[in-house]
């Protein structure tokens, strides 16, 4: 079984949605291996979005992430990096197919409630990050 580390985004958080979303990860067979509302720091959000750090959002997206409470989940199940982001949707709400997460609950672009791992080393990073397991974090932020 994999892991992955789900987010739900400020603007998830503060419209209600965490039991709707929650539900169907776990109707979908995820396991809930940890989870926990937090307020995410500028540094955690900036180290979260490294690979992003150049593009032109970027302020944007840690201004957003930082600005109210989320939700963090990790979540093991078969193929769970691939399986969490089929249900999640695509990354632009526009475009994403209703029945998924972010088609059935977003339209904005940046406000799209969601953030999943897109691959097993990001989702082993972020977990670090998120839940504080031990580890040296300087390598991911050059
Ligand atoms: N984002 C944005 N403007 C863009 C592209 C992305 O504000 O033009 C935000 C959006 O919230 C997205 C996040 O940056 O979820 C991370 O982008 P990425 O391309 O990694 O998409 P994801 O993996 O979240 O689908």
């Amino acid at each position: 079984m994999e892991q992955t580390f789900v987010m739900i985004k400020p603007d998830g958080v503060e419209r209600g949605l965490i039991g709707e979303i929650i539900v169907r990860f776990q109707r979908k067979g995820f396991r809930i291996v940890d989870a926990k509302l937090m307020k995410v720091s500028k540094e955690t959000a900036e180290r979260h979005y490294f690979e992003l750090k150049e593009k032109p959002f970027f302020g944007e997206l840690v201004n957003f992430i930082t600005s109210g409470p989320i939700f963090a989940m990790v979540l093991e199940g078969r193929n769970a990096v691939q399986n969490a982001r089929l249900l999640i949707g695509a990354t632009n709400p526009a475009v994403a197919t209703a029945g998924t997460i972010r088609g059935d609950f977003a339209t904005d672009l940046a406000s799209n409630v969601i953030h999943g791992s897109d691959s097993d080393e990001n989702a082993a990073r972020e977990i670090d990050l998120f839940f504080q397991r031990q580890r040296d974090f300087a390598i991911y932020i050059s």
